[in-house]
């Protein structure tokens, strides 16, 4: 046994660093042995992915062989929430247990500081425009007085995508860098230089991944080389990875070039009347693309779209003007450092734009996604396995991919396969919790299927039922926004308990008014199926409409089903049915948090036991006490509220 190993084996231990600093600390075996695992491929410099059961412990698991191992660390967490519980909680808590001085750090993403600059540019341009955005700009302007991060996270009572927000934060376009008179002060800067210097850094999938992806190309500077990368949450990666190693081109960044380059006219070039000509063409030609399609949004193949007329000729107008505002600018360089910059960006959104003509490269999904009043083009690879195996052999380092739900039907092939880590050892800690005693699963007998026009019908009527059974305390998870429109209306002054709807509200609100109210009924969807953690008597029901499968219409899931028929494989068997048993685990995963929680679980999609595939999922949920009979689980609930 090495010296970390036996050092990380003893501060578990009941009269280790942890039970004399943690008021009732409880050695875990499982902790331990994922501690352990740690170890060993920090000293390996291997990879090792853990299946930890929520209740395991896994953070402290990993973050006390981090610490005592002495080696730098990159712990990424898969949100924003996460890495903030991360870094002010379970870290200085573990740092203080185990008396190490090491060097910590938090670094978000450049849209997450305030720039000085912008606020000082922009701080009067809210005032009359909008009475929110005013409110919020006031409430920034006050805080940053006594801010030491600039993490606007920290500004108290301001919604996540308040309208001021993009104007008090920077983006790499607008940063004037080295020419900034603020750039000793700067905010974003010191957390860089800060994560730079950190024993162990914190960061995010979308920070971590977008920084690998400029390391491909040589730029990569936000996250030092470390000798230990632990990634929480690991279930999220492949997806958000596959976001950052594809590329982007938005209308919105043309207007906004349009915009500045209309700005670099008024100020310094009024005798060039092509340029506000050219520039203002460009901006109606993004609204001409963005009106080929639906104006409530929507996603969908960029091939096919390409296939009707009025987007190939929208398409073919925005990129004759972008060659055309390139010759006009091209005659005025030199005339001003405005418009210089304008050039600059101008040829890199040419050259994207230029990727889009094209949109059959092998290996690729080509799709567009339409918001309110841009419109996004997007290539994505279909796989980030070699790129991800590339990157890994490149450093030499310990690699950990830990979350509650990696294994699907009890083998870890699918993740492995995913992110190329065919070698990674592997290890799945049961769950300290006794599902046979604290919960009972249902898959509701004489329910149709979901694909029944009487289903959402017949599922409304059950879920008034169990309300009223358990008098509250239920979760519902949905796996579509049109089915939670409809329940809405279905149980909205049908039950005597408080209904919280997703949407109606921040997420933080909803879940913290569930908690309190202790008698409450969620309806969500999206989101709500991951990060929830509501411990007690508040929850004593989840209830899940269909198995989650991905919507077939998902133009990037499309192409990895054609991409396996090629393959000659079954693409629902390879990708559908693994997405949706990781799926399904999370959203199961939200009703036994604690040790003391019970409640009830209803799967209302008879497919579980007509399909075959209904085994894979079953055999992937924890093991609870199941019936399928919904008078039992009336009774279990009667009882839990009694
Ligand atoms: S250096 Fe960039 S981000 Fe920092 S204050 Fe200046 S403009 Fe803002």
């Amino acid at each position: 046994m090495s010296q970390l190993t036996e050092n990380v084996e003893l501060s578990f231990s009941e009269s280790g660093a942890l039970a004399r600093a943690i008021k009732g600390y409880q050695p875990r075996e499982a902790q331990t042995n994922m501690a352990v695992a740690i170890c060993d491929a920090i000293e390996q410099r291997h990879q090792l992915i853990v299946e930890a059961q929520t209740g395991t412990g896994k953070t402290f698991s990993y973050l006390v062989s981090a610490i005592l191992s002495g080696e730098k660390t990159i712990v990424s967490t898969g949100t924003k929430a996460l890495q903030e519980q991360l870094f002010h909680k379970d870290l200085p808590l573990v740092r203080k247990a185990l008396n190490k001085p090491l060097k910590i750090a938090l670094l978000k993403g450049r849209s997450n500081y305030l720039c000085i600059d912008r606020l000082k540019k922009n701080s009067k341009q809210g005032a009359g425009v909008h009475p929110q955005i005013e409110a919020d700009l006031s409430q920034i302007i006050r805080w940053s007085s006594h801010t030491v991060s600039g993490d606007l996270g920290d500004v108290p009572g301001i919604a996540e995508a308040s309208m001021a927000l993009p104007l008090v934060t920077s983006t790499p376009d607008n940063c004037s860098g080295r020419q900034c008179q603020y750039y000793d002060d700067c905010y974003l800067l010191r957390a860089r230089r800060l994560a730079m210097e950190a024993d162990l850094l914190v960061v995010n999938h979308h920070l971590f991944f977008a920084d690998m992806a400029l390391k491909d190309t040589g730029f990569g500077e936000l996250i030092p080389q470390a000798g230990l990368i632990i990634f929480d949450e690991a279930h999220q990666i492949p997806d958000i990875a596959c976001g950052y190693f594809g590329q982007s081109v938005s209308t919105r960044a043309f207007k906004e070039l349009a915009n500045d380059v209309i700005l670099a006219y008024h100020s310094d070039l009024k005798d060039t009347k092509q340029l506000i000509k050219a520039a203002q063409i460009i901006e109606r030609c993004c609204d001409q693309l963005r009106l080929c399609f639906s104006h409530h949004g929507e996603r969908g193949d960029w091939g096919q779209a390409m296939s009707r007329k009025e987007v190939i000729s929208a398409f073919e107008q925005l990129t004759e003007n972008v060659d055309f505002l390139y010759q006009v600018i091209k005659i005025s360089l030199g005339r001003s450092d405005q418009l210089d910059g304008c050039f600059e960006r101008l040829i890199e959104l040419k050259a994207s734009l230029t990727l889009f003509q094209q949109h059959q490269k092998v290996g690729f999904s080509y799709w567009y996604e339409a918001g309110r009043q841009h419109l996004q083009l997007n290539i994505s690879p279909l796989s980030i396995a070699d790129k991800f195996k590339q990157h890994i052999d490149k450093y030499e380092a310990g690699w950990v991919f830990t979350s509650a739900t990696l294994q699907v039907d009890n083998q870890f092939e699918h993740f492995k396969g995913l992110l190329g880590i065919a070698q990674a050892t592997t290890l799945a800690l049961d769950s300290p919790f006794d599902y046979q005693e604290q919960s009972l699963f249902c898959i509701p007998r004489y329910l149709p299927e979901p694909s029944h026009p009487q289903y959402v019908d017949q599922l409304s009527q059950l879920i008034q039922t169990i309300i009223e059974a358990s008098n509250g305390g239920v979760m519902i998870l949905v796996t579509s926004f049109s089915t939670l429109n409809r329940l809405h209306r279905m149980l909205e002054g049908n039950i005597s308990q408080t209904l919280l709807v997703q949407g109606l509200d921040s997420k933080q609100k909803i879940l913290h008014q569930f908690s309190e109210d202790g008698n409450a009924v969620l309806l969500a969807t999206a989101s709500f199926w991951e990060g929830v953690d509501i411990r007690g008597d508040a929850l004593r029901c989840v209830i899940i409409d269909k198995l989650p499968f991905a919507s077939p219409d998902d133009p990037l899931l499309k192409a990895r089903l054609k991409d396996c028929s090629k393959r000659g494989e079954d693409g629902f068997s390879a990708v559908q049915i693994p997405q949706a048993v990781i799926a399904l685990k999370q959203g199961a995963g939200r009703l036994i948090r604690d040790s003391q929680d019970h409640g009830a679980f209803l799967l209302c999609d008879t497919r579980m036991v007509t399909r075959p595939y209904g085994r894979i999922f079953m055999q992937s949920l924890p093991d609870m006490k199941r019936t399928r009979d919904v008078k039992q689980v009336i009774t279990y609930l009667e009882k839990l509220n009694t």
